[in-house]
């Protein structure tokens, strides 16, 4: 199929990448000159496991076109997918002017005419599909954006996205679930057929309306959200009464009602999506007087935990850092990404700076985006060993595979004292206790070290 991909970032790329994996011909559309030059040069925009080859192979053999060109990849696609920011909006709504703007746009060019390279599909109408995680009832306005400008029949249909950063290559090339929300059976069966590659295993493909679709991304990602700020509430609860946080995630992980994942705790979420979307989901819900009052706990949980390890910092060092310099291993919001939205090691830098210290970090692929965001308030170390040399102590903000299992002698060489805070619970209470360190974590008891 002929495909249009408008927004080349974290989901455009990796779903373009893997819908020309499947044979299909991708037009990716972006305003970011710079971002489509680097692209054209075969340069990735950003770090994401397994996609460089498979973004090299499809570019090699043509199925993948980087351009500003909206009216040109419009009239060679037969689906257009809309992968634009939704940032969060002043009052916490999703501010959908990225989206919005650009169907204005892309109505202006559904004309019925089409590009002599088109497949003999794209005579048929239409479809744009919204990828960006958008709240409900906006497909609707999607409909009445394009209908501005359409001179042409189109169908709309949503089709949130699942794919986690970090694995984001295979969640897409292997969904769990795909799910559409559409009253089209015309746009039903040609989604299908794009998605069939994708859903060998037997995953299923979910046709609902477009409000259950729409509302189906916003719940999942509440969810999780929920998942972590409720365990991490009980993490501070352990700290607080003796208990280990570690001991009850698998004691009530094991409840198969409950389930194991996304039990552990930690200095709370970040990332492009989590924050943005439940804050948008608690505004549908007081835009419908539903009230989400679970979700403004979430909220405010993670917010504050965000900061929970600087007590045990002030207890060590006490409220003035000056003078002190703190390793920081791990920057992006989680491992195996470059993504350093709402990461909380942000948090810690800001608290840790605003008290005086000097910090040095280290994280395998996120560093040119914080340099962006904290430019030089902070040191870059070129190796995570680099980073402890004459540090004070090291904090974890990150659970990178790297750190998992690293040279703790050496570790104890480089630090001034042989100080851990941890906020990813990286490592074995018994192995701290074994290997001398002084450690914290999250909801589990200090060693002392
Ligand atoms: P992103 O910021 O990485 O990418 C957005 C891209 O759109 C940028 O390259 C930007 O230059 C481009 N853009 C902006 N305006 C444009 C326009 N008018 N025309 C063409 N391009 C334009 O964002 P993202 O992380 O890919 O997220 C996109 C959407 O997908 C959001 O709604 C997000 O909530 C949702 N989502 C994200 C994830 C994730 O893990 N990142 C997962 C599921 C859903």
């Amino acid at each position: 199929m002929h495909l249009a991909i408008i927004g080349t970032g974290y989901v455009g790329l990796v779903a373009a990448v893997c819908f020309a994996e499947a044979g299909n011909e991708v037009r990716c559309v972006d305003i970011d000159e710079s971002k489509l030059e680097r692209l054209r040069a075969g340069e990735l925009t950003l770090y994401e496991p397994g996609l460089e080859h498979l973004f090299a192979r499809n570019r090699r053999e043509g199925r993948l076109q980087f351009t500003s060109d909206l009216e040109a990849a419009v009239r060679a696609s037969e689906i257009i997918f809309l992968a634009l920011p939704t940032p969060m909006g002043q009052g916490g709504e999703a501010d959908l002017r990225y989206v919005l703007g650009a169907c204005e746009q892309i109505g202006k060019h559904l004309d019925g005419k089409y590009l002599e390279s088109s497949s003999p599909d794209a005579l048929s109408p239409k479809i744009i599909a919204t990828k960006s995680t958008v709240p409900v009832g906006t497909l609707d306005k999607v409909r009445q954006a394009l209908s501005l400008h359409a001179a042409a029949p189109f169908e709309v249909v949503s089709n949130p996205e699942f794919l986690r950063e970090g694995v984001a290559v295979d969640d897409f090339l292997r969904p769990e679930r795909v799910i559409i929300g559409t009253d089209s059976p015309h746009a039903e069966a040609r989604m299908r057929e794009l998605y069939h590659p994708f859903l060998l295993s037997g995953n299923p493909f979910l046709v609902m309306d477009a409000r259950s679709a729409e509302l189906t991304k916003y719940a999942a990602n509440a969810m999780l959200a929920l998942r972590i700020s409720f365990m991490n509430g009980i993490a501070n609860l352990c700290n607080a009464c003796g208990a280990d946080v570690d001991n009850v995630r698998l004691g009530v992980g094991l409840d198969s009602r409950i389930g194991k994942r996304f039990l552990f705790a930690g200095i709370g979420y970040g990332g492009s999506c989590f924050g943005k979307d439940v804050e948008a989901l608690i505004h549908t819900g007081e835009q419908f007087q539903a009230p989400q009052m679970l979700l403004e706990a979430t909220q405010s949980i993670n917010k504050a935990q965000k900061q929970v390890l600087m007590a045990p910092i002030v207890e060590e060092f006490g409220e003035d850092l000056a003078g002190r310099r703190f390793a920081l291993w791990g920057l992006a919001f989680k491992p195996n990404t470059d993504d350093m939205r709402d990461a909380p090691s942000l948090t810690l830098i800001e608290e840790l700076t605003r008290r005086g210290a000097q910090v040095v970090a280290y994280d395998p692929e996120a560093m040119a985006a914080t340099r962006k965001i904290v430019g030089e308030r902070i040191q870059y170390a070129e190796r995570h060993y680099d980073a402890l040399q004459g540090a004070d102590a090291l904090i974890i903000a990150t659970e990178w595979n790297l750190f998992r299992e690293p040279d703790f002698p050496l570790m104890k060489k480089k630090l001034k004292r042989p100080l851990i805070f941890d906020g990813r619970n990286v490592y074995a209470l018994q192995t701290m206790r074994d290997e001398g360190f002084r450690y914290h974590s999250i909801g589990r008891p200090l060693i002392e070290g």
